[in-house]
Parts: C-alpha cells; sequence; structure tokens
C-alpha cells in the first residue's frame, strides 16, 4: 500500500437531469428516429445511461431538408455581426452548463472529470468564443473580400472527444454562415443531446443545427446526401477513405481529419523532469484516446535506461479509476469493441518480441479498462510501432542522431503530430522543419487552442481546424 492513499472524491451526478430516451433533434425539436433505437452505457461499469434514436436514412434526409431550409431562409441572410451574437450566446451557456457537461461526458466517454472538466469543456466554450469573434470579420480573414458559406455541412465525430469535437465542427461552420446536419459516435452521443438543449437555450433559429444520432450507417447517409455541400469527417483513417471514395467526383468539398501515430522525440539535453510530464501527458491523456498522441516515443540512446526508469516511477503514481473522482488519473477505456483492439495489439507487441511493462493497478471488476502500458526493446518493423493502438500503450524506439531521429519520426504512414524535447531553440526548429506532421509541439505536448490549425498529413487526412485555415475549409472560392 501507498503512503499517500487518497479518500474517494466523488463529483455529484446531481447536477445532470438525464432523460430516459433522447429523440433525434431536428428543426429545433426533439422527435423520433425511425431506426433501431440503441442503448448508449457507462464504460466504467457498463450501467445503463439512456436509449438513444437512431436516424434512418429518410431521418438524414429531413434533418438535411431542414438545414436547407434554415440556410436559405434565415442563416446565410442573417449579418455576421448577428450569426456571431448567437455564437457568443452558445459559448456563455456552455460555460454556464460546464459542470453538468463535463459529468456527463465524463459518465458517458468513460474519461477523468478533471480532464473533461479542465479541458474539454472549457475548449468547447473556447472554440465557439473564438469563431463567434471571427463571424463578422469573414471580410478580413485573407480569403478574398465577401466570401461566401458553402450551403448545408454533414458532420461526423468520434467517441474521443465527444463535445469537443462537435464544437471544432460546428463553431467555424455558423461563423462562415452554413448549416449543420451533424452525427455524433453511437458511444458518446450523451453530451451532443444536452448540447442540442443549449441551442434551444439560445433561441437559434430552427434547422440551423440538426444532431441526428446513430451508428456508421447514419454517418454514411449524410456523407452520401445529395443536398450536402461540405462534408467533413474526424474517425479512423479506414472510414476516411471510403468517405474519400464516396465523395469522389461530386461537388461536395471535404476534410477528413483522421488517425496518427505521432512521434515524441526526446534528445539527451531536453529538460528531463518536464520531458517525463510531457511523455506521460503525450501518451496517457484521455486513455490514449487522442489521435495526435505521443504514441512512439524516440528517446537518445544515451538517456534510454534513466527515461524509462523515471517513466515506470512515474506511471506507478497514477490512478486508475472512477471517472467521476477528481483525483482519477486514468479513466475507462470508452467500449469493449477498442478494449479488445489494445489487448490483440499488445499481445502482438509481446510475440513480436518487445518487452512489455504495465503499471501495478488495481482494476475494477466491471467496466472496461487497461493499465498503463510500455514496450521497450520496440522495432520500427513491429506492429506496436507502426499501427494507431488508441489506448494508454507507449512504444519506446532509440536514436542516437537527429538524423535518425528525423528519419524514425517519419516512418510512419500517418502525419498529425509530433514532439521535439531539448534544450536548444535552434535544434528545435531544425528538427521540427523536418518532421512531416501537422502539429509540431516544442517542449511540450497535447496542447490545444482555437486560434491555431490543426490537421493532418499523409494518411491523417487533408483540411485543417482551427484558425484562420478552419474558415476557409466553409467557405467559397478559398481552401
Ligand atoms: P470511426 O471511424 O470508427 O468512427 C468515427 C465516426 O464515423 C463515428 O461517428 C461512426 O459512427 C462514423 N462512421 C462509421 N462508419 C462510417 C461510414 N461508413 N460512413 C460515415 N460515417 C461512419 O472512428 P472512431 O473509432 O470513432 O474514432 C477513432 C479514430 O478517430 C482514431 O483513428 C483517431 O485517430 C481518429 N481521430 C482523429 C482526430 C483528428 O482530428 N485527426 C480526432 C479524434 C479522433
Amino acid at each position: 500500500m501507498s503512503f499517500l492513499e487518497y479518500a474517494p472524491a466523488p463529483e455529484s451526478r446531481a447536477i445532470l437531469s438525464l432523460k430516459p430516451e433522447y429523440g433525434l433533434f431536428i428543426d429545433g425539436d426533439f422527435r423520433p428516429g425511425t431506426g433501431d433505437p440503441f442503448a448508449t452505457i457507462s464504460p466504467a461499469d457498463e450501467s445503463h445511461i439512456a436509449t438513444i434514436a437512431s436516424a434512418s436514412e429518410a431521418d438524414v434526409d429531413t434533418a438535411v431538408a431542414a438545414a436547407r431550409r434554415a440556410f436559405d431562409r434565415t442563416w446565410s441572410k442573417m449579418s455576421g455581426r448577428d450569426r456571431g451574437k448567437y455564437l457568443f450566446r452558445i459559448a456563455r451557456l456552455v460555460q454556464e452548463r460546464a459542470r453538468e457537461l463535463a459529468v456527463a461526458e465524463s459518465i458517458d466517454n468513460g474519461k477523468p472529470i478533471k480532464e473533461s472538466r479542465d479541458v474539454d469543456v472549457p475548449l468547447v466554450a473556447a472554440w465557439f468564443f473564438y469563431y463567434a469573434g471571427w463571424a463578422d470579420k469573414l471580410d478580413y480573414a485573407g480569403l478574398g473580400s465577401d466570401p461566401k458559406p458553402l450551403g448545408v455541412a454533414g458532420q461526423v465525430i468520434p467517441w474521443n472527444f465527444p463535445l469537443l469535437m462537435l464544437a471544432w465542427k460546428i463553431a467555424p461552420a455558423l461563423a462562415a454562415g452554413n448549416t449543420v446536419v451533424i452525427k455524433p459516435a453511437e458511444t458518446t452521443p450523451l453530451s451532443a443531446l444536452i448540447f442540442a438543449e443549449i441551442l434551444q437555450q439560445a433561441d437559434l433559429p430552427p434547422g440551423v443545427v440538426n444532431i441526428v444520432t446513430g451508428a456508421g450507417a447514419t454517418g454514411a447517409a449524410i456523407v452520401r446526401h445529395q443536398d450536402v455541400n461540405k462534408v467533413a469527417f474526424t474517425g479512423s483513417t479506414a472510414v476516411g477513405r471510403e468517405i474519400a471514395k464516396a465523395v469522389a467526383g461530386t461537388e461536395k468539398r471535404l476534410t477528413l481529419e483522421l488517425g496518427g501515430k505521432a512521434a515524441n522525440i526526446v534528445f539527451e539535453d531536453a529538460p528531463i523532469d518536464q520531458a517525463i510530464e510531457g511523455i506521460v501527458n503525450g501518451i496517457f491523456f484521455n486513455q490514449g484516446h487522442v489521435c495526435c498522441a505521443g504514441s512512439r516515443l524516440l528517446v537518445q540512446e544515451s538517456i534510454h535506461d534513466e527515461v524509462v526508469d523515471r517513466l515506470k516511477d512515474r506511471l506507478s503514481t497514477l490512478r486508475l479509476g472512477d471517472p467521476l473522482d477528481k483525483n482519477t488519473d486514468i479513466g475507462a477505456i470508452n467500449s469493449r469493441e477498442q478494449l479488445d483492439r489494445i489487448r490483440e495489439l499488445s499481445r502482438i507487441g509481446e510475440e513480436e518480441g518487445a518487452e512489455r511493462w504495465s503499471a501495478d493497478c488495481v482494476i475494477p471488476d466491471n467496466g472496461f479498462w487497461f493499465a498503463p502500458t510500455i514496450f521497450t526493446n520496440v522495432q520500427a518493423s513491429h506492429r506496436i510501432a507502426r499501427d494507431e493502438i488508441f489506448g494508454p500503450v507507449l512504444s519506446v524506439l532509440t536514436f542516437r542522431t537527429p538524423g535518425e531521429a528525423i528519419e524514425k519520426a517519419n516512418n510512419t504512414p500517418y502525419g498529425l503530430s509530433a514532439g521535439v524535447w531539448s534544450d536548444k531553440g535552434s535544434r528545435i526548429l531544425a528538427v521540427a522543419d523536418r518532421l512531416r506532421a501537422g502539429v509540431v509541439w516544442a517542449n511540450t505536448f497535447n496542447r490545444f487552442d482555437p486560434a491555431s490549425p490543426f490537421g493532418g498529413y499523409k494518411e491523417s487526412g487533408y483540411g485543417r481546424e482551427g484558425g484562420r485555415h478552419g474558415l476557409a475549409a466553409y467557405l467559397k472560392g478559398s481552401r
């Protein structure tokens, strides 16, 4: 037993007033879906949270028609200043209901409350505030004078940052004057449905945002719908590929934010204390369910043993358990399916000869859990060095020279993010310049800001979200 035991400090669920059933949010109101309803469960204990409507192709059609009407009659006619007022109002309501949203997100997704409370929800509000500010300044965004919205945006998002991904999609689309049909992931629809209530509270004109729940088939119906002008997808590279094929040859605009296998490069002159924290944050934040996670640690050979020993010490102090407990560092894996994938890739890692170490934590009896794990002796050819595990698993590789570090970092079909740790600014700049990744963090990792564009190279997708670039993806005549 550790000499520093914590008493349980669970956040109260009393702030939530969930409905037993949720319909589809179309044209400003909730209505039943015509597909088979499904349950959303808590991954921490597998308990039932609510029954969720599933949108059929006909429901998607109704949602797109509502979005088209709202685009033609109200939203595209409204001044940017007025659109901005709605976005500011939404941002403030998100802040007002922040605790409720954080609790809902942690229950439905499994992420620790300290992350949903201190990272996800504040960033959601920040995204709406940021794009609210752009709504009346589109002429000055460097995208030509008087840029025009595209029309109806069809958006499909994943389960790892449910509400934050929704904000990344909806805020720039609305600021630019588009209307939206969005589908949250089937394992995490809850916060999007509470967000629908916020839209009602904000008095957003009906049809400007429509939220349709359901599985992949509902997403495919949005993507293929004839009257959708823009498709924005965040999710796996496999599904992204299917979507690219479905959209090819049409007039639709497309942005894809897909998977990653980021290198986090630590040079021997790096500030080691900060680097250890950065490595931990890079891969164990949000249980490693992060597209830009630093899942490949590239550490200079001379400091390999020290870094690995210190990482193991640090991981032994992380607390795994109840996502609603304010002391929890590692929450639940989002679904049984994802847990199976993490287990399978970890098994293959051992089979291929890498050395596995897992933190010694008590795994709860129910729910989906995976202890923070490090693989050493990893070769670049191993599956755990190539495939996205999307879980709390770090693969450690070594290098001797900056050239070798760059070559190994770029030796991946992905290219979403990377990290560089060094005491020398000139080395950081020189290395960052040669990394084929959309985002490169220097002496930090997993930092997000609405003003900063985010997106990938190669199989990590194309297009950028965030900043002025994020607006360009929703305006005509600019890309
Ligand atoms: P996924 O691709 O399985 O699902 C994502 C969404 O697509 C879900 O809403 C799903 O219902 C829907 N979908 C599934 N099949 C579809 C189809 N044929 N047509 C249209 N929609 C379909 O991905 P996931 O497992 O939910 O999410 C994890 C993946 O997302 C990881 O690979 C991760 O790297 C990636 N991701 C990327 C970013 C980024 O910004 N680049 C951010 C978060 C997550």
